[in-house]
């Protein structure tokens, strides 16, 4: 038989609805005491009133007196029962909509923990393909049988290209695990956003001279941003990466910088290029266009760049033509 399983979830919603309900109960239970108390005081005075008008009798007759105390009674356990059927009513509606309430706070929480979940479903994922590759290989090498010095060499750089990736995505996930816990620290400062830029292609150089890429018709002006000079190149880093990755041998890349009210800076490519669809979609954690051609990444570099952007209040803007380049500009306000 199928076990009903009830959500952590709601289970912390029923226990907040308990909760909420207990107090309701408690103040509800005062106010109709006081209530009660104060509508009783009065009610023999309303009886003799309701019964005799203004000519209340000197003395009262054993069966008179008789017949007012069970009328009061009567009107005090009408009130009673008065009382219960509101603070029912009270005690119904408030339950119902605590639930409803508790529901719409715990919300949020349970998106971020849903996101948590897919998080870690995904890293485990992309953690296990290098893992696999590692293990896969050093089994073949350690199999019996004349394996030449060719071969373990090819195990090793393997091995050791497999490692790189590996420190790289978990570099990627620990940058955005401290993201969502909001436990990285912004130093901010007057950033010379062309000096970061001129870094980054003197950095990347090696890469572009070994796929053969040129740098072209730079337009590198003056350009101030406040902000933290390591995230703003981190930023500059992972899209200039991309558009080295993204680019077939012998293509371009064009670097701008400038822009008084707004400074910015673009890194274009005549690469592959990224369709509408999938432009919507290449900030996402762990998207990639097309796994294959991914080149040793995790999808992780541009959800980091996001981040980055959103921290300086600086937007990413894509444009591009598939099969002809894309421009990733990011623009900040000064
Ligand atoms: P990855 O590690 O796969 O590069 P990113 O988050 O940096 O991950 O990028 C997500 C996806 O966006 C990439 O897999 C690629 O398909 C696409 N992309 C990013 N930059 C470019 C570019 N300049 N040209 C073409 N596609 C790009």
């Amino acid at each position: 038989m199928k076990k009903f399983k009830i959500s952590p979830f709601t289970k912390t919603k029923i226990t907040f609805t308990l909760w909420y309900s207990l107090i309701l109960f408690v103040i509800l239970l005062a106010f109709s005491g006081f209530i009660y108390t104060l509508e009783t005081q009065d009610v023999t005075r309303i009886v003799l009133l309701r019964d005799y008008g203004t000519n209340v009798p000197k003395q009262l007759t054993n069966e008179e007196k008789k017949e007012i105390i069970l009328q009061i009674n009567e009107v005090k356990k009408s009130f009673i029962i008065d009382l219960i059927l509101v603070d029912d009513i009270i005690l119904l509606l408030g339950a119902g909509l605590s639930f409803f309430l508790s529901g719409i706070t715990l919300k949020p929480i349970q998106k971020s923990f849903q996101r948590q979940k897919e998080f870690i479903a995904d890293a485990s994922h992309e953690l296990r393909t290098p893992l696999a590759a590692i293990q896969t290989a050093s089994e073949v090498a350690l199999r019996n049988g004349n394996k030449t010095k060719e071969h373990y060499k090819k195990v090793i750089e393997q091995t050791y290209r497999e490692n790189r990736r590996m420190a790289k995505m978990v570099d990627e996930l620990l940058t955005l695990s401290r993201a969502d816990t909001e436990m990285t620290e912004f130093i901010f400062g007057e950033v010379e956003l062309d000096k970061i830029i001129k870094d980054v292609a003197e950095e990347t150089k090696p890469l572009l001279l070994q796929k053969k890429l040129y740098l072209k018709n730079n337009l590198i002006e003056k350009a101030k941003v406040k902000g933290d000079s390591n995230k703003i190149k981190q930023l500059a880093l992972i899209i200039m990466d991309n558009a080295i990755k993204y680019t077939p041998k012998g293509g371009n890349i064009q670097v701008k910088v400038g822009g008084k009210r707004n400074p910015y800076f673009s890194i274009a490519d005549n690469g592959i290029g990224i369709s509408k669809e999938e432009r919507k979609k290449i900030f996402y954690r762990f998207y990639q266009v097309d796994k294959a051609r991914s080149q040793g990444g995790a999808g992780l570099g541009l959800s980091i760049a996001k981040w980055i952007a959103d921290s300086h209040k600086a937007e990413i803007i894509v444009k591009s033509n598939p099969g002809k380049g894309s421009v990733f500009k990011v623009v900040f306000n000064s």
